[in-house]
């Protein structure tokens, strides 16, 4: 027997600190507990949404029905050979912290990706990436719950499709399946990935992993805004994927325009963009791109998830009616589609 929380206010689990409430809301603490809240949804016929530690989330003012939390937590190495080690995080665990234990474990791999807020089950969705090190380098499986049979999935890398921001469960496990678990193959070698060049101009040569963390840390504590102090949710666009030939016409009319590999075509920066239509820095109806950032929508008044939208329509406009480049919003909207 479960009971939701009726009436719960969510401003404080979205980082964006839109004002908002959830017809019911329920943090499940083990699987018979998410299982018993599917069931209790399932029998009032109310709409059921996930939301993790609410860092990549835009709420509306009303989330009908129930606001499920998966808050399982455990770290554990699985098995190990003489090189590597098989991590297991469950869900509920929060993200940095875990990243900080491997390390202190011996556990190499994670620190480029230090300091992104979330939860571990979390990551996956979007294939969380920093610092040129993204969670497929070393995602090996997830541990899933099917909302429709009730069963535990064990999900291998392939299934999971990681790619650039995105996955499986942004696409065709979208609304079925709720991560429980994530496994990770480290290294207990000390390896490092300085691919990076801001990471690699910041170390001495042959840093330690740890040497490494604390770098990452430290460039993104001086670079991006704390969402405790300044409501955000992190790089608030993709980097949108253009095809050869407009990327060619581009190119041309702006040789300095920064431009990386994609899967197809070119990536463009977003945050680049941004600038050249003259958004960094600027506002509207008090939510504005950040003014060292300007991939970061920040809403310092906490106003309601319409204003910030029409504040992101105004960016996009801007950027589609200068470079005809079509921005994508990161961040997911609570909508209560799992079934
Ligand atoms: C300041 C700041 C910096 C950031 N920097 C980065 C960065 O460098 N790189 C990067 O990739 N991201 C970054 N982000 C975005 C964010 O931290 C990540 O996307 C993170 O993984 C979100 O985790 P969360 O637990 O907060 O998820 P939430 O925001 O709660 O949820 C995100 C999505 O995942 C779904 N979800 C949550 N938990 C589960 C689960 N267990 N099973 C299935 N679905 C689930 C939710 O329904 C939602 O659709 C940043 C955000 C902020 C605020």
């Amino acid at each position: 027997m479960i009971t939701p929380v009726a009436n719960f206010d969510l401003q404080a689990h979205n980082s964006l600190a839109c004002p908002s409430r959830a017809e019911y809301f329920f943090a499940a603490s083990d699987l018979n507990a998410l299982r018993a809240a599917l069931a209790w949804a399932r029998q009032r016929q109310l709409p059921v949404s996930l939301v993790g530690g609410g860092s990549n989330l835009l709420c509306p003012a009303e989330v009908p029905g129930l606001v499920l939390q998966p808050a399982l937590l455990g770290r554990q190495a699985l098995s190990r050979d003489g090189t590597g080690v098989l991590v297991r995080l469950q869900a509920g665990e929060p993200w940095h912290p875990s990243v900080a234990w491997c390390l202190a474990q011996g556990y190499h791999g994670l620190e480029n990706l230090a300091l992104i807020p979330g939860t571990a089950g979390a990551a996956p969705i979007q294939n969380i990436g920093a610092y040129g090190c993204e969670l497929a380098d070393c995602l090996v499986a997830v541990e899933a719950l099917n909302c429709r049979t009730g069963d535990i999935e064990h999900l291998d890398a392939q299934a999971c499709q990681l790619g650039y921001r995105d996955s499986a469960f942004k696409q065709q496990l979208r609304d079925t399946h709720i991560i429980t678990a994530i496994h990770l193959q480290l290294q207990l070698r000390p390896v490092v990935n300085l691919s990076y060049p801001a990471l690699r101009d910041a170390l001495q040569a042959e840093p330690s992993p740890q040497a490494v963390f604390a770098a990452v840390v430290a460039l993104r504590s001086s670079k991006l805004p704390d969402p405790q102090t300044l409501p955000n949710a992190g790089s608030f666009f993709k980097n949108p994927c253009i095809d050869s030939d407009q990327f060619q016409q581009l190119h041309s009319q702006y040789p300095q325009m920064p431009h990386y590999p994609a899967a197809q075509g070119r990536k463009l920066a977003a945050a680049w963009l941004i600038e050249q239509a003259g958004w960094k820095g600027r506002k509207l109806d008090g939510v504005g791109m950040h003014l060292q950032q300007a991939l970061v929508l920040t809403n310092p008044e906490k106003r309601p998830l319409n204003t910030v939208l029409a504040c992101a329509d105004a960016v996009a406009e801007a950027v589609w009616e200068r470079f005809a480049v079509r921005l994508e919003i990161e961040p997911r909207r609570l909508c209560g589609s799992l079934r």
